[in-house]
């Protein structure tokens, strides 16, 4: 079989805070080019190779693993989506990375996570990166943060309600640990939050 008649696959390099080190795109517009790769900004703020031979899965994944890349893999907690922040958005009120980076930080030890699960980040209530339509959306407001669930996008939209209000950001991680847990119990390999908002058990109620 030639490479042309292969299984093509794609590479999911995970990007925390939407920032993409200057080193992994370099060697990431490399590989590109020399194994005639497609690259794509996902909408959930990673980076995709495209059309990867499956024979050169290993091959083409381990000079971006020697630079410390990580992968999309199953199982994986999710990278929060986020606005650009404090520093590059004048309404911004929170530096977003840091706090995408802090709950990533609480999470790391996590074997697995059901899967379905997306987590957005905004630096104000505008809520750019999709809070409404997230199974949780983190707020920066004068007053601290606001906590949502069980938004979703796709076909059949669902908007997150409210189920904290001006809390501290450790109370945003101790509220995340809580949500994670009642997903993780509830939910056999996944799930998007909304189905679960009006169980008698969910943990918050609507604010
Ligand atoms: S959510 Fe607010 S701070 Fe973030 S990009 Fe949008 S307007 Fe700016």
């Amino acid at each position: 079989m030639s490479i042309t008649d292969e299984e093509k696959v794609s590479i999911t390099i995970l990007l925390p805070g939407g920032r993409l080190p200057a080193n992994i795109m370099e060697t990431a517009l490399g590989l590109a080019r020399k194994y005639r790769l497609g690259l794509y900004l996902t909408t959930l703020q990673n980076l995709r190779l495209l059309d990867v031979p499956l024979s050169l899965l290993e091959e083409i994944k381990r000079p971006l693993a020697d630079l410390g890349a990580e992968f999309k893999a199953h199982g994986r907690f999710p990278v929060p989506r986020v606005c650009v922040g404090i520093h590059h958005c004048k309404l911004g009120l929170i530096d977003t990375e840091a706090l995408s980076r802090r709950i990533l930080a609480h999470f790391a030890g996590k074997k697995t996570t059901k899967g379905k699960l997306k987590i957005a980040i905004a630096a104000c209530a505008m809520g750019c990166p999709g809070i409404g339509t997230s199974d949780i959306g983190i707020v920066a407001t004068r007053k601290g943060y606001d906590i949502f669930a069980g938004g979703k996008g796709g076909t059949y939209p669902k908007i997150s309600r409210r189920i904290r209000q001006d809390v501290t950001e450790d109370e945003v991680i101790e509220t995340l640990q809580t949500l994670i847990d009642f997903h993780d119990r509830k939910t056999v390999t996944k799930q998007r939050m909304y189905k679960l908002l009006d169980d008698p058990e969910f943990p918050f109620p609507a604010i």
